[in-house]
C-alpha cells in the first residue's frame, strides 16, 4: 500500500510530491549533443517547484526532481559534483538545492559524490538581473578545487538546478578541468 502524498503543485493526493498529471505539463527541454542537458525548461509547473525546492524549505522535492533526471545521466560518470554555494549564502538558506539533487542520484546510480572537491570561495551578489557578459565577468574565479586527486582522470557528473546563461556551470567546467578531471558533462533541471 502506498502512503498518498500531496502534490506540491495540484494539492491532488499522488503517490510523490510531484504526481503524474503535473509532471506530463513540463515542456521538455531538446537537448543536443555535446550541450548541457537539462530536463525541461523553466516555466510553469517546473519553475514553480523549483522556486519551492530551492527558496520555499521543500527539500522533500530532492528526490521526485532527481527522478527526472535519472534517464538524461551521460554514460561513464565516475563521479557527481553539485555545483556549489558559497558558505555564507549555504548557513542562510540551510541547505544547498544542488547538493541535495546530486545526493540523490548519486545514490541512485551508485556513484561517488563529492561535496569537498567544488568550492564556491567569493560570495557573488544574486545574478538574477545581470546580463550574460555581467554575469561571466561576476562569476570568474569565484571557485575553487581541494582535493584535486579525486577527480584526476574522471567524468563528473556537475549538477545545478537552472541553466541560464551558462556563465556559472561553465567557470566550474573551466576549473574542474584545469585540475585535470577527464570530461564535465553538465545536468540541470530546467533550462531558461
Ligand atoms: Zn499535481
Amino acid at each position: 500500500m502506498f502512503t498518498l502524498e500531496v502534490c506540491l503543485e495540484c494539492q491532488k493526493e499522488s503517490k510523490s510530491l510531484i504526481c503524474t498529471s503535473c509532471i506530463q505539463k513540463i515542456k521538455r527541454t531538446h537537448n543536443q549533443p555535446q550541450e548541457p542537458i537539462s530536463y525541461g525548461a523553466y516555466e510553469g509547473v517546473l519553475k514553480n517547484l523549483i522556486h519551492l525546492f530551492k527558496y520555499e524549505n521543500k527539500f522533500g522535492l530532492a528526490k521526485p526532481l532527481a527522478d527526472l533526471l535519472i534517464d538524461l545521466v551521460p554514460k561513464d560518470i565516475d563521479c557527481i559534483i553539485p555545483v556549489p554555494l558559497h558558505f555564507e549564502k549555504l548557513q542562510e538558506r540551510k541547505y544547498n538545492q544542488s547538493a541535495l539533487l546530486a545526493k540523490e542520484l548519486s545514490q541512485k546510480l551508485r556513484l561517488p559524490l563529492f561535496l569537498n572537491v567544488l568550492k564556491k570561495k567569493i560570495k557573488t551578489p544574486s545574478q538574477t538581473d545581470l546580463s550574460k557578459t555581467q554575469r561571466e565577468k561576476n562569476i570568474l574565479g569565484v571557485f575553487s578545487v581541494e582535493n584535486e586527486n579525486k577527480i584526476y582522470a574522471k567524468n563528473i557528473l556537475l549538477i545545478d538546478d537552472v541553466y541560464t546563461t551558462g556563465a556559472t556551470v561553465q567557470e566550474c567546467q573551466k576549473v574542474l578541468l584545469s585540475h585535470r578531471a577527464q570530461k564535465v558533462f553538465v545536468l540541470t533541471l530546467a533550462k531558461s
